[in-house]
């Protein structure tokens, strides 16, 4: 018997081995297990040999099931949480019931596991230090160009999830708007026999994965290196422009101060620039 509580509890993303012994002592013990699709988990539960109850718990019938399983926590039974795979809530149900299940002042537990964007994010070779996890970009082309021209300036690491059928055209969006060498990778069937992780600037990802079918297939992160800051001593060149202009009106010092009041770039940068610009 478990503990009267709600566990939310992360099953493989591909390779069965990756279901921790906690996850299958829990299933084991609850009394009842919530799954996104019964069918599926059903495959998963016979493999290791848990007989606990199913209940489905999706998108369509979330509200109406936090009923039950709340009655089932005020009887003093414990439930679990698991989705098709993965951490559930991550781009998966679970979210309405968890904050239901608290709020009705029950208590929810993680038996932590797979998520294939840590998985990516752990192989992957871009920064990880800070990230952001983006879910699924919208499906539509106009709606999805549009989503990727405003993460354009971010500067973490942006890690998304993608299905097979977009993931060519959405990786041609990406390239719409945030250029030809910007460095991204894929990160395909993480765990399976065809796991392949591939790193490029995207004009050269994209034509590796048009050169190759197979590339297109399986389950699919997307991971994409920020923008970088632009470098300190590095002016841009609107503040050049800038200078310039007043360089023309201005001895060279008055010119840097004033630059450096529009701009916002250093003073003595624009000083040093300004000399230089002056003598040529
Ligand atoms: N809850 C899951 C998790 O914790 O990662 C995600 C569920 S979401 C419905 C499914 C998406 O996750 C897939 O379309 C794919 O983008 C990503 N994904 C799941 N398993 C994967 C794997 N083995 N390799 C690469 N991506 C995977």
């Amino acid at each position: 018997m478990s503990e009267s509580a709600l566990y939310v509890v992360a099953t493989p993303i591909g390779n069965l081995q990756d279901m921790s012994q906690r996850a299958v002592e829990v299933l084991n013990n609850v009394d009842v297990i919530a799954a996104e699709d019964t069918r599926h988990s059903a495959r998963l539960m016979a493999h290791f040999n848990i007989n606990t109850r199913l209940i489905s718990v999706h998108d369509h019938n979330e509200r109406q099931r936090i009923d039950q399983i709340i009655d089932l926590l005020a009887s003093g039974s414990s439930v679990a949480l698991i989705s098709d795979a993965g951490t559930p809530l991550i781009s998966d149900p679970g979210f309405v019931v968890v904050r239901a299940v608290r709020e009705a002042g029950y208590r929810v537990t993680p038996v932590p596991g797979c998520a294939a964007f840590v998985a990516a994010l752990s192989a992957a070779g871009l920064p990880s230090d800070r990230f952001a996890f983006e879910g699924f970009p919208p499906a539509k082309k106009a709606a999805r160009k549009q989503y990727y021209a405003d993460l354009a300036d971010e500067s973490r690491t942006l890690v998304f999830y993608e299905s097979p059928h977009r993931v060519l055209e959405s990786l041609k969006d990406m390239q719409a708007v945030m250029g030809d060498e910007r460095q991204v990778a894929i990160a395909r069937e993480l765990t399976k026999t065809f796991e392949t992780i591939h790193l490029a600037p995207l004009v050269e990802l994209i034509a590796w994965m048009e050169a190759d079918h197979n590339q297109q297939k399986g389950e699919f992160v997307l991971l994409v290196h920020g923008k970088p800051k632009p470098e300190a001593g590095v002016v841009d060149n609107n503040s050049l422009q800038v200078l310039d202009v007043l360089l023309e009106e201005l001895p060279v010092k008055q010119a840097a101060g004033l630059a450096s009041k529009i701009t916002g770039v250093k003073k003595n940068l624009l000083y040093k620039l300004a000399l230089e610009r002056a003598e040529n």
